[in-house]
């Protein structure tokens, strides 16, 4: 069996974002909430062996539930936490700005139009920029609390945290601020490492094209 998932350390200190961040959203959101979410893939999965064991699958569907909620939540903390560093911001170069120009027109309309992606979001959710490997482009995605409202198959380069625990603590109400902020901590060396990765992933479907 695979090692229990764990919550990764950040790859800066708590403070490193700020004055985009602050230090206290990111201790918290990191030891707090993304922790929450490791957990309770955990605890799903042990859930999920306990079933096994006794052939019990009277609460698989709840189960089933939680492991993507869960687990989706750790994927896209951890993610976020590697999307963004101290002195990042400024744009792409290279292959993603091309495939920005391509896809979206231009970094400008991409900006505007991810980051209208994170502040119409109903509820709780997240903005993501994704690799849809069937027709080979780039796509925005609003995400459902962590798992929902997805088109199967993309691969997110790059993602916005736009639940308030996000935000809320610095920027209160003002979330279209957050949502600004966040491209002065863009680390787009990741993002594009994250697009040659992506690229590579051979998918069957793509007959289907
Ligand atoms: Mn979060």
């Amino acid at each position: 069996m695979p090692p229990a998932y764990r919550l990764p350390e950040l790859p800066y200190d708590y403070s490193a974002l700020e004055p985009h961040i602050s230090g206290r959203i990111m201790e918290l959101h990191h030891d707090k909430h993304h922790a929450t979410y490791v957990e309770g893939a955990n605890k799903t999965l042990e859930q999920l062996d306990e079933a096994r064991d006794k052939a019990d699958f009277t609460r698989l569907a709840a189960f089933e539930k939680a492991l993507a909620f869960n687990l989706s939540g750790h994927i896209l903390h951890s993610l976020f936490w590697q999307n963004m560093m101290p002195k990042g911001g400024g744009k792409p170069e290279g292959e993603l700005a091309e495939a920005l120009q391509r896809d979206f027109g231009g970094f400008d309309s991409f900006k505007k139009q991810l980051s209208q992606a994170a502040a119409t979001i109903m509820g709780s959710g997240w903005a993501a920029l994704v690799w849809e490997p069937l027709g080979g482009r780039l796509l925005t995605t609003q995400i459902y609390d962590h798992q929902s409202n997805l088109s199967q198959g993309g691969i997110p380069l790059l993602v916005i945290d736009a639940w308030e625990h996000a935000f809320y603590l610095q920027y209160e109400n003002r979330k279209a601020e957050f949502f600004e902020a966040v491209w002065k901590v863009w680390n787009w060396k990741d993002v594009a490492q994250r697009f040659r990765d992506a690229r590579k992933v051979n998918v069957d479907i793509r007959n289907a094209a």
